[in-house]
């Protein structure tokens, strides 16, 4: 007999005390001490497996690799390290999730459905980007949305930062004690930034602010990026030669499936309980960039998402 709509659906629930959904650092990390606490994880990929380190190229300060290691085999080491201690590692993308009541139910590609006792938040936030179609091409090869993951590369070289909030200013005045000069391309006629932030770029000598441009064209060859084509108030064009161009125009946490249950920032930042995973739903815990407007580093989020794997191991424990 055929299974009703009903039927159907609940052939395709399963039950799993540990659900972890992301595969960066943070989902990864969590998953080698849950998998390690033998709480048996089933661990979700999502859209983008690796997460945003596997956008760049190399990384260096990563503790344990003194000779640096790519964004790519980095991920792979640490899936092979998670799968060693026996991670259930899928493809698969959250879709839908329940959090009104344990357990949890979280819809994988709009159809399977798991029932997780707990649940770990590792969606990781996704950059923006400008949608150019040059910006796509040299992404890796001189295009980047993390100078302090790849400004060394451009060490002694001229590069653009664009953005006219906090983290390209930040990042225009990290890379201006790395690069011999930043162009800082800003669309309107002021910053966005905080005042102390504004006065530290306008302060450094060797950032020379661009206000009213906005990029047309990123334009590189076979070893990269190496120039940048702006247009002006007066829809003059502009030429800037560069090898870098670090995009800091704001990043989305991957948190919108969880927003009715638990508590995000305006941005959609997950807000955790200070110092912990913890969110406001018991059972539910946050790591990595999904959770972090501010330091947003592989091993920070590593470090986050060890701590969610604890916070879970006790939780699961506290039910017994
Ligand atoms: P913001 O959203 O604050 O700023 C984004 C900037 O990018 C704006 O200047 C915006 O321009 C510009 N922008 C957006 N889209 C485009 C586009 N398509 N083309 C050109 N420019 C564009 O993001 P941030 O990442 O800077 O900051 C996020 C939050 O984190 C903020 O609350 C910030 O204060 C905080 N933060 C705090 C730090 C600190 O305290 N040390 C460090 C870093 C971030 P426009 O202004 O025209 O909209």
């Amino acid at each position: 007999m055929a299974l009703n709509k009903e039927q159907q659906n609940n052939s395709e629930i399963e039950k799993v005390k540990c659900l972890i959904i992301g595969s960066g650092p943070a989902g990864y990390t969590a998953a080698i001490y849950a998998s390690r606490a033998n709480l048996s994880p089933v661990l979700y990929e999502g859209m983008e497996p690796g997460g945003q380190l596997t956008t760049t190229t190399e990384v260096e300060n990563f503790p344990g690799y003194p000779e640096g290691v790519t964004g790519p085999v980095m991920m792979e080491d640490l899936k092979k390290q998670a799968a060693r201690f026996e991670t259930d590692i899928r493809f698969g993308l959250a879709t839908a999730a329940d959090l009104s009541k344990r357990p949890f139910k979280i819809t994988i590609d709009g159809s399977k459905v798991i029932e997780a006792e707990s649940l770990i938040i590792a969606t990781g936030a996704t950059a923006k980007y400008l949608g150019l179609e040059s910006e796509e091409k040299f992404k890796g090869q001189g295009v980047s949305a993390c100078a302090t993951c790849d400004g060394f590369f451009y060490k002694g070289k001229d590069v653009a930062v664009v953005g006219g909030g906090d983290t390209a200013a930040e990042e225009a005045t990290y890379l201006a004690g790395i690069c011999s000069k930043v162009y800082l391309i800003i669309r309107k006629d002021h910053m966005r930034a905080s005042k102390v932030m504004v006065e530290r770029v306008m302060n450094t000598p060797n950032i020379e602010v661009l206000f009213e441009h906005t990029t047309k064209e990123i334009v590189g060859d076979m070893s990269g990026v190496t120039g940048v084509i702006l247009t002006n108030s007066k829809g003059e064009e502009v030429k800037k030669d560069i090898h870098g161009f670090f995009v800091a125009i704001g990043h989305k946490p991957n948190s919108d499936i969880f927003k009715d249950y638990i508590d995000t920032d305006e941005v959609g930042y997950i807000i955790t309980q200070n110092g912990n995973s913890k969110t406001k739903v018991d059972g539910v815990f946050a790591c990595g960039d999904v959770m972090d407007s501010h330091y947003r580093q592989a091993i920070t989020a590593a470090g986050s998402g060890c701590k969610a794997a604890m916070d879970a191991e006790r939780f699961l424990g506290s039910l017994q």
